[in-house]
């Protein structure tokens, strides 16, 4: 049987191989289920921030600090996703820095205790129970 997911552990995040699937390849599940449900798409915001802060390759340094500070207002602050869009945008338009470009982010170097991987894809409930988790596990971590 040939073998087409990871046999080795995620070079961003750290995320075991579980030889079935990529941290990729569950993002673009996790969207591919945000965009048509309004029950799964309430944590869009966590889904994203959390999924770039762990794979910041596509990253600014200067980006990724301002995914950083983003996401531990989200979490704070419990913005709804209406606001947290409009915040996003206001932020493009202003922004003094580009979020791909100058300065590359340096890989992360801590051990992430949660990744992608962990969020349950079975119900919306379950999916938005989890990104949360994930997303403030994440915000954890990077406070170190
Ligand atoms: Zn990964």
């Amino acid at each position: 049987m040939p073998q087409t997911g990871p046999l080795t552990p995620c070079p961003e995040c750290g995320a075991p191989a579980n030889g079935a699937e990529t941290c990729t390849d569950r993002y673009h599940a996790c969207l591919a289920l945000e965009y048509p449900n309004p029950a799964y798409a309430q944590v869009h915001h966590f889904t994203v921030l959390a999924y770039m802060l762990q794979h910041p390759s596509q990253l600014s340094a200067a980006g990724w600090q301002a995914m950083k500070q983003l996401l531990g207002r989200f979490l704070l602050e419990g913005i709804s996703p209406t606001r947290m869009r409009e915040l996003l945008q206001k932020q493009m338009q202003h922004k003094s820095f580009s979020m791909v470009k100058g300065e590359p982010m340096p890989p992360p170097t801590w051990h992430w205790r949660k990744t992608i991987l962990d969020v349950r894809l079975g119900n919306a409930e379950m999916y938005c129970a989890d990104v949360r988790a994930w997303a403030e596990s994440v915000h954890n971590d990077i406070q170190t």
